[in-house]
């Protein structure tokens, strides 16, 4: 497994029997000695080895110069490595006369925020590789890596590769998941071992501390995990008075729950290689082996920089099957964003193709909720499951995009519908109103092959704390995950950003374009009536004019005209009365659309009793004239005197247009149930209802228009043709609509609301 750091987490819910921070263990691995020096080349603080190695002990060498142990040129040349920025570790070969003979070191120096540290590694000096065999090697490897398309057969050849140069058993390139939970997704290995691939390991295999450790160093090695620790003398930095930090420290030591994590699993030596994909690890490349194991400096960096070129590498290989993805989503985004921007309507845009919309973030299922309308589209929970998921995320979730791929783990009430919806990816558009875009995945039931029960690392003590230890068993174990749906991916959650967005944009700015229209619209219909005032007002002067004179000439110069001259006369005067009215009709008309109003609590009954005395009294033989109220009509608030109008007016109409005996008219309102237009309305529709002559079925619309008549002067009484349409203004005034049904011959009867 890839584990191979030193402790497990020492995090705040977490104990563990090795509560060490890791960086600062105090000791160091046993196959080299470790120097540490001041600023000034002054050796600090030794490893305990140093007998072993340089053949001298840990006391002859503290407080000694480095050029105690190094010549001139050679002491030059580790100074100059110490130069290198913070972590960055520089070898170079290097040749000490100790008391035991010549020796060959490979020197490994870098830098920590207070201490210079020098690494000794013992070398044959004939086994060096040489630069250029190096050189053949990676270019070789490399451009049999970048052939591959394919991530996994890349990684293949990756491990294939290290195992190739290490020589290790086993070498597994493990990808870590967003729980980081890693998975074998690539190994290479000897015969006779059991394969890992496929296997899953637990998050915890991987404490944080470690993680943290292995994005900034990109290699650690261990060659003996039964090899004793040596410690530091003195453990402590003389000067700064603090544990050393070895996190850079190619020599660092390494925990026993390490030791005995990955000696339960039969391996002796491990060396681990870092994948980072933008500054995070993306996976590891792990090698065992079953009995020690060293390899060279040389070697482990030839490793190091393979894990950096497959690290970019991968940024390719990833970035070209996403990019392939990413394109599709924006092609998507755009197409629909296109539609909604054309659309008079956004949801149908949004849903039609239902197919577009459910693609863009790849769900199976979708709801566009605006306030309490709901459109379901695809594989979806039922309208009350949504309406209530709505509900849940109004009061939980405060981000304008929230996604899980299991929901009833947040949600328990989501199991009912979890073959639907396990997966919810939620868009809110509107923070005022209640606009949401839902998709959904199914549940997706997956089989997780475990190496060992994951839980077993975990025990849960007495106090309530939770230790962390090594697990025993690697037995392959199988977990069967449920209420899961696929994960939702970063570029999904992006195109459903990008269409809130969108939406926004383009609801915005209709409503501004509404907003312009409505304020031009309102400007222009004011123009306009003061306009029909002005021009009616002022034709009415002339037209007088014109009346007068002609009824001058008729009265006083009627005997020198022929009768023909009279005629013409006595129309000129017919005419300019009708011309009268009408214009009168349109003045009516026009002062309706600039006239201050208000609004008053009014009894129709009263006001319809007001109605039909005056329409009573104008009549010669008013007990002709039959109107019923079969009830009482109710109160509402509204323009009393315009209201007095429209009774007024269809009353007239109704006996107007009547070539019956007995006429009659009935005055009355439909309850809530009789309501043609819409069931869930409350306002009252009235009627007014005549046996008169009815109204042509296509001239149902048209005898609201101004100075429409359906008959000729003489007929019917007469009239301007403007009634109809001053009382359809007043409706409209008081936001209500008006509209007429009829039958020939048996009458008609008006409708009209008062909103
Ligand atoms: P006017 O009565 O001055 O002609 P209106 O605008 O009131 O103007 O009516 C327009 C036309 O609609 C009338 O000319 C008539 O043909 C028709 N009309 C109105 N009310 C009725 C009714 N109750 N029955 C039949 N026809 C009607």
């Amino acid at each position: 497994m890839s584990q191979s750091e030193d402790t497990i987490a020492p995090t705040n819910s977490l104990t563990n029997h090795d509560r060490k921070a890791i960086h600062l263990p105090g000791s160091i691995q046993p196959h080299g000695v470790l120097l540490v020096l001041s600023n000034e080349l002054e050796i600090l603080q030794v490893s305990h080895n140093t007998q072993e190695y340089l053949g001298r002990e840990p006391e002859d060498l503290l407080g000694q110069p480095l050029s105690y142990l190094f010549d001139a040129r050679q002491t030059e040349t580790i100074k100059h490595s110490f130069t290198k920025k913070i972590g960055t570790t520089t070898g170079v070969k290097v040749t000490i006369m100790t008391l035991i003979g010549e020796r060959y070191f490979e020197s490994i120096a870098h830098r920590t925020a207070d201490a210079l540290i020098l690494e000794l590694e013992l070398i044959d000096s004939r086994s060096e590789l040489s630069f250029l065999s190096f050189q053949a090697w990676a270019s070789e490897a490399i451009a049999t890596m970048q052939n591959t398309s394919n991530l996994r057969e890349f990684l293949h050849l990756v491990a294939e590769e290290v195992q190739k140069i290490t020589g290790f058993d086993r070498v597994m390139v493990y990808q870590f998941d967003q729980q980081q939970a890693g998975s074998v997704i690539a190994e290479v290995k000897r015969d006779n071992l059991s394969p890992y691939l496929g296997l899953h390991y637990p998050a915890t295999d991987i404490p944080e501390p470690a993680r943290e450790l292995y994005k900034r160093c990109w290699l650690r090695f261990i060659p003996d995990l039964t090899a004793q620790s040596v410690k530091l003398i003195p453990t402590e930095n003389p000067i700064t008075h603090q544990p050393l930090d070895l996190s850079y420290s190619v020599l660092r030591s390494f925990g026993s729950c390490c030791a005995e994590y990955h000696q339960n699993m039969g391996v002796a030596a491990v060396l681990v290689i870092s994948l980072i994909q933008e500054q995070q690890l993306w996976g590891l490349i792990s090698c065992h082996h079953q009995t020690p194991k060293y390899i060279s400096y040389e070697v482990r960096k030839m490793c190091e920089l393979l894990g950096q070129i497959v690290s970019s590498e991968l940024a390719n290989k990833i970035s070209h099957s996403e990019w392939d993805y990413k394109v599709k989503l924006k092609s998507l985004q755009s197409e629909l964003l296109a539609s909604i921007s054309q659309a008079d309507n956004f949801i149908d845009a949004l849903i039609k193709p239902e197919i577009r919309l459910l693609d863009l973030v790849s769900a199976s299922g979708a709801a566009v909720c605006l306030d309490h309308e709901i459109t379901l589209v695809g594989e979806t929970p039922n309208i009350a499951q949504v309406r209530a998921l709505v509900e849940w995320a109004n009061n939980q979730v405060s981000d304008n995009l929230f996604s899980t791929d299991s929901l009833p783990q947040l949600n328990p009430r989501a199991v009912a519908f979890k073959d639907a919806a396990s997966g919810l990816l939620l868009l809110r558009i509107s923070q005022v109103r209640r606009y949401y875009i839902l998709w959904f995945r199914p549940e997706v039931i997956q089989i997780v092959n475990w190496a060992g029960n994951p839980n077993d690392s975990i025990q849960f003590e007495a106090d309530g704390s939770i230790t962390l230890c090594p697990r025993k068993s690697f037995e392959q174990w199988q977990e069967t995950v449920r209420l899961t749906s696929l994960p939702w991916q970063p570029s999904e959650l992006e195109s459903a950003l990008a269409l809130k967005n969108a939406i926004v944009g383009i609801v915005l700015s209709k409503a501004d374009e509404l907003a312009k229209i409505n304020l031009e619209l309102e400007r222009s219909n004011r123009e306009l009536a003061s306009f029909a005032y002005a021009a009616s007002h002022d034709l009415k002067e002339p037209l007088r004019g014109i009346y007068n004179f002609s009824t001058v000439l008729l009265e006083d110069y009627a005997e020198i005209l022929d009768d023909e001259g009279v005629e013409c006369l006595q129309t000129v005067v017919s005419l300019s009365v009708r011309m009268e009215t009408l214009i009168n009709a349109l003045l009516r008309l026009s002062q309706l659309g600039q006239a201050q109003l208000r609004l008053e609590i009014t009894d129709l009954n009263e006001l319809l009793n007001q109605v039909i005395e005056v329409f009573r009294a104008s009549r010669q033989n008013s007990q002709l004239i039959n109107i019923r109220v079969p009830r009482p009509l109710p109160t509402m608030q509204c323009y009393q005197v315009l209201v007095n109008e429209v009774f007024s007016n269809l009353i007239g109409n109704a006996f107007k247009y009547n070539d019956k005996v007995e006429r009659w008219v009935e005055i009355g309102y439909l309850d809530a149930d009789q309501h043609l237009l819409d069931q869930t309305s409350v306002t009252p529709v009235f009627y007014i209802r005549d046996n008169g002559i009815g109204i042509p079925e296509h001239h149902l619309e048209t005898i609201f228009r101004l100075f429409k008549r359906l008959h000729s002067q003489e007929k019917y009484g007469g009239g301007a043709g403007a009634g109809l349409a001053i009382v359809k203004k007043i409706i409209e005034l008081h936001e209500g609509q008006i509209w007429v049904e009829s039958s020939l011959t048996v009458g008609s009867t008006f409708y009209f609301t008062l909103e």
